[in-house]
C-alpha cells in the first residue's frame, strides 16, 4: 500500500504539473472515508473551499481540518484554588466573563460547546481563546452526522443557554476535551445556571474527561508544529485527494480473493482521485486575463485558431484549410472559424 500510494503522489505531482497547476501536497483528513492517512493536493485560490496551514520554513503543509501547532503550555503556578460558584449576571460570552473578573482571561477559562454526533449530546472541551474544527471532533470520534445542538437541546442537556455553560459535575454526557487544557487548573466556566460560573476548576479533578483529543483550529502565525516559524492560512482548491483505505472497507464487506497459491486473501485497498471539475476550476482561476481564459496547451480544446474575415474570399478559405492540414499533420488541434460573422466579433470571440 506504502509503494502503491507513493506511485499515486508522485504521478499526481506530474499530472497536476502538465495541467498548469501549481499544487501542493498536504496531510489532510480522511474525513469519513476513513483510512490511516490521506494526502490532498491543494492550489492556492481565494475561490477555494479549503484553509491549508503552510510553513515556508520547512515546507509543512496541512490541510487545517488535520493540521496542528505549537501551543505555549501554561503552567497554572500559584496554590490551587478551591472550586467556587460565583454569580455573573448578565456575563453571556468569554469577554464578558474577563470585564468582570481580570482573573478570568480567555486563557484561563474553558468554552463549553453543545455538540449533536450522531443524535447525541457531546460536550467538547476548549480554551476560551481556541475554535473548536468541526472535522477534527468528526475525525476523533468516527461521527458520521455532526452539527451544533440547538438551544431547546443545550437547555435539555445542561438546563442552562450558552454563556454559562460548563462540565463541572456533568454525569450522562459524553465529555471531550481539546488537548491543550491538558492538567490545567484554577480554570473558569460556566456553572449550567444562567448567570452563574465556576472558578477554580481543575480539569483532573472537577471534570470527568472521557477523551483528550485534538479539537482545536490552528490560526494564522501559529508557531509550526515542526520548526516553530510562524504558519500561515491559504484558502485553497481541492484538486486531488488519495487516501490509504488499508483493509477497513475490504474487512467491512467481506471482500477476499484467491492468491497465487489458492489462499484466501483480504485486498488491501487505496482510494486515488482527482476531481476533474474542480482541476479544470483550479486552472481556470490560475489562467486567465480581462479577456477570458488562456488554457495551458495540455488542456486547450485547440490549439490554433484560424480567422477567415470574408468566408466568400475562396483563396482565404482554401489557405485556412491548407493552414489546418499542415498543423494537424504536425499534431496540432487546428479551429477555423468560418462563421459569417464581422471580423469584430470574429477578433472577440478568438480571445476566449
Ligand atoms: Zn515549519
Amino acid at each position: 500500500l506504502d509503494i502503491a500510494f507513493e506511485a499515486h503522489h508522485g504521478a499526481y505531482l506530474r499530472i497536476f504539473e502538465r495541467l498548469g497547476l501549481a499544487v501542493m501536497p498536504v496531510q489532510a483528513s480522511s474525513g469519513s472515508m476513513g483510512g490511516s492517512a490521506s494526502v490532498e493536493f491543494m492550489v492556492a485560490s481565494p475561490a477555494g473551499e479549503d484553509d491549508v496551514l503552510v510553513c515556508e520554513a520547512c515546507g509543512y503543509r496541512a490541510n487545517v481540518e488535520r493540521g496542528t501547532s505549537r501551543v505555549e503550555e501554561i503552567v497554572d503556578s500559584g496554590p490551587e484554588t478551591a472550586l467556587e460558584r460565583f454569580p455573573t449576571p448578565g456575563v453571556r460570552s468569554i469577554a464578558d466573563l474577563t470585564a468582570l473578573d481580570s482573573e478570568a482571561t480567555a486563557l484561563q477559562q474553558i468554552k463549553t460547546m453543545v455538540m449533536v454526533l450522531d443524535g447525541q449530546v457531546v460536550l467538547a472541551l476548549l480554551r476560551g481563546d481556541h475554535q473548536l474544527n468541526f472535522q477534527k471532533l468528526q475525525d476523533s470520534t468516527g461521527a458520521i452526522d455532526l452539527r451544533p445542538a440547538t438551544a431547546e437541546e443545550t437547555i435539555d442537556a445542561l438546563g442552562a443557554s450558552p454563556g454559562s455553560l460548563g462540565a463541572v459535575g456533568v454525569e450522562g454526557l459524553r465529555v471531550l476535551a481539546d488537548l491543550s487544557l491538558r492538567g490545567r487548573k484554577n480554570m473558569f466556566t460556566g456553572a449550567n445556571e444562567d448567570d452563574w460560573h465556576y472558578r477554580g476548576v481543575s480539569l483532573d479533578t472537577d471534570i470527568s474527561v472521557e477523551e483528550w483529543v485534538d479539537l482545536r483550529e490552528v490560526e494564522s502565525g501559529e508557531a509550526c508544529i515542526d520548526c516553530g516559524a510562524p504558519l500561515e492560512i491559504v484558502r485553497c482548491i481541492e484538486a486531488g485527494h488519495i487516501f490509504k483505505l488499508g483493509r477497513k472497507y475490504a474487512e467491512a464487506m467481506g471482500i477476499s480473493v484467491l492468491d497465487a497459491e489458492g489462499k484466501s486473501q483480504v485486498p488491501t485497498m487505496g482510494s486515488y482521485g482527482i476531481g476533474i471539475g474542480r482541476a479544470v476550476a483550479a486552472i481556470a482561476e490560475n489562467h486567465h486575463d480581462d479577456a477570458g481564459l488562456i488554457w495551458p496547451m495540455s488542456v486547450a480544446p485547440f490549439h490554433l485558431l484560424v480567422t477567415v474575415l470574408d468566408v466568400g474570399d475562396d483563396e482565404a478559405m482554401r489557405l485556412a484549410a491548407q493552414v489546418q492540414t499542415e498543423f494537424e499533420a504536425a499534431g496540432f488541434d487546428v479551429l477555423i472559424d468560418d462563421r459569417e460573422a464581422r471580423p469584430g466579433v470574429k477578433f472577440a470571440d478568438a480571445e476566449l
